[in-house]
């Protein structure tokens, strides 16, 4: 039963179809968009499409930047020897929140899942690989510290060894999930120091 009309009933779908919305705050966000002045509904509209028209990925790292080049790789002050392996843009903007890792990054969007069918052709890991070629001195593997986050660094650790290349861990993963804002600098920076060679 179609209780709202069909058009408000499309709007609730595709709110609901966003990650963490369920229906309930998909039918609030849906009320509170109809009762927005139409200048302010447009301008949410356009700056949607407009971020995804431009969002695009850093064509060294992988993150997410409006730029050819993010600002980490643009850095020239920044030691691009020293590759930071996140699984993805949070992770990154996490520890570059804690303003002392020196390093760059390469983000992988996502980590290599068996049950969910998402293996290393999946992820990022051909474009670190091709980065590898260059002059690194060391890859530190920040990955979360889930079944899958833990597969995928024993993964990169055993093809950056085999390219001579020294791999470390973080004391501890990255926490699984969109929590990063919880960690708090201080455990990232914990973890970051007392990293261990694999
Ligand atoms: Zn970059």
């Amino acid at each position: 039963m179609d209780y709202y009309g069909s058009q408000i009933s499309k709007l609730i779908q595709e709110l609901s179809s966003l990650p963490g919305v369920g229906n309930k705050s998909a039918q609030r966000l849906a009320f509170h968009i109809i009762g927005m002045p139409d200048d302010k509904v447009k301008q949410l509209a356009d700056t949607i499409v407009s971020a995804k028209a431009n969002v695009k990925y850093c064509k060294c790292c992988g993150t997410l930047t409006d730029k050819e080049l993010c600002d980490v790789c643009a850095d020239e002050t920044r030691n691009h020897k020293q590759i930071m392996v996140v699984e993805n843009s949070r992770d990154l903007a996490a520890y570059e929140k804690t303003g002392r890792y020196k390093g760059v990054y390469h983000v992988l969007h996502g980590v290599i899942a068996p049950m969910l069918g998402i293996g290393p052709g999946d992820i990022r890991i051909k474009e670190l690989l091709i980065r590898l070629q260059g002059d690194v001195d060391e890859v530190i593997i920040a990955t979360s510290s889930g079944v899958d986050g833990e597969a995928t660094a024993m993964y990169l650790s055993k093809v950056i060894k085999s390219a001579g290349i020294k791999v470390t861990k973080i004391a501890s993963g990255m926490p699984v999930g969109g929590d990063i804002e919880y960690t708090d600098e201080v455990t990232l920076l914990r973890a970051l120091e007392g990293r261990t060679e694999l």
